[in-house]
């Protein structure tokens, strides 16, 4: 059968009907251990009730009322991210682009408004990803997501992951601001060093630029912090946040001082479904369970099992995984073999993982995994990674076995 979706996605041929915690349930009743979480967004799992409450109980209210009228479940939720983080405000998207959208305007507006209209460049670091629209695509630098759509949206500078003295290089006259992922999530599970990460913030304090931090991957406590940049003990100016904080309901959100978002007065930006009731309050739901007592220490605690098992795995598998990294439950597997190989026979065996640059198999399972799901995990990429060795191996004899056939 022909698709009439556009056929943007390369999917892979599986379809779910249900999701329960960590499991997906596919058509035909199969159970898949999913430590995709649909790349990092159902944090808490599928189908908490928590979070299906929420939803149902707004649904049965009121579903939209526009950004013309006062929104008191967005001003709460609101409240509670600025009193939990940095920021003193917040605008809500509904996508993580959109996030980025909104913090990449803020900083330029904010020089703009400081008298410097020309402060609009914005330095950005390769591999990064900050989502799929033209202005996003650009900071991302990517040649193979730019590529046919035409000249390419002026305004970022991109520098080398890692390279300081390029860093400092870049910045100039029309600077305005860095902006970077303190874990590079498509790029490969990279993390930003957090000595690294405070030398960026001072190199910021330094020239007057604006700190922005795209969250949208390893925020809402997925690194067992609510936010990722806690880790070094610095706050950006600005933040992009998505995925998780909507648990799965499409969601974002920009997360500023009121310094920085000075230049953002009425009219200057605005979005017909961000803060949408439905949003605001499974956002506010999934605060409720990520910001309760103990959760976070839980976070950590899961985080560190699964990363010893881990390293057990690499240890018994040392010709499929070269390195384990990331931080919290957003963990990378650097391989030696094709990550699709490896993702491919994780499916097989009922395991969800997902690839990511730098030849990395990502897991980002729920936040609410525990000891069973850790060792039902790695039981299973224990198999996969044999299976990916037997086909290495059987690879290697192909050719012998040729010759034998050629032979007779
Ligand atoms: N920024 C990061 C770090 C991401 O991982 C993503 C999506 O994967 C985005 C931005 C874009 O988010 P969205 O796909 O919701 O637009």
């Amino acid at each position: 059968m022909t698709s009439s979706i556009l056929p943007v996605y390369a999917r892979a041929p599986l379809a779910f009907e249900r999701g329960e915690g960590a499991w997906l349930v596919a058509e035909g009743g199969r159970r898949y251990l999913d430590f995709g979480s649909g790349i990092a967004v159902n944090a808490l799992g599928h189908s908490h009730p928590h979070l299906v409450a929420a939803l149902t109980e707004q649904g049965a209210k009121l579903w939209h009322i526009s950004n013309l009228y006062q929104n008191p479940l967005g001003e709460r939720l609101a409240k509670r991210l600025a009193e939990a983080t940095f920021a003193d405000v917040v605008f809500f998207s509904n996508s993580g682009a959109e996030a980025l959208e909104a913090s990449i305007k803020m900083a330029r507006k904010y020089h703009a408004a400081s008298g410097h209209p020309e402060r609009n460049r914005i330095v950005t670091f390769e591999g990064a990803f900050h989502g799929r629209t033209l202005a996003t695509i650009a900071a991302g630098g990517q040649r193979k997501y730019m590529e046919g759509f035409g000249p390419d949206m002026p305004g970022f500078d991109q520098v080398p992951f890692g390279d300081d003295a390029a860093l400092k290089a870049a910045i100039g006259p029309q600077t305005a601001a860095i902006l970077l992922e303190p874990i590079q999530g498509e790029g490969g599970v990279r993390p930003v060093p957090p000595e690294r990460l405070r030398a960026i913030r001072a190199l910021c304090d330094q020239h007057g630029l604006l700190l922005i931090l795209d969250e949208v991957q390893c925020g809402v406590g997925r690194t067992g912090k609510l936010f990722a940049h806690e880790w070094a003990g610095i706050a950006p100016d600005i933040m992009a946040v998505a995925k998780g904080i909507g648990g799965g309901f499409p969601m974002g959100a920009c997360l500023a001082t009121a310094e920085a978002a000075k230049g953002m007065v009425p009219g200057t930006h605005g979005t017909t479904f961000g803060g949408n009731p439905l949003a605001m309050a499974v956002g506010n739901a999934v605060l409720d369970i990520v910001l309760a007592e103990g959760f976070l220490d839980h976070v950590r605690q899961t985080a560190l099992l699964l990363k010893q098992r881990l390293a057990e795995i690499k240890d018994r598998h040392p010709a499929v995984v070269a390195e384990v990294r990331g931080e919290g439950l957003m963990i990378g597997l650097k391989l030696h073999v094709p990550n699709t190989d490896l993702v491919k026979a994780a499916e097989a065996e009922g395991l969800l993982v997902i690839g990511a640059g730098d030849n990395v198999a990502r897991l980002l399972p729920p936040l609410t995994i525990g000891e069973e799901e850790v060792a039902e995990a790695i039981a299973r990429l224990d198999r996969a990674c044999a299976q990916v060795e037997a086909g290495m191996k059987a690879q290697t004899q192909a050719p012998a076995a040729k010759i034998v056939g050629a032979a007779a």
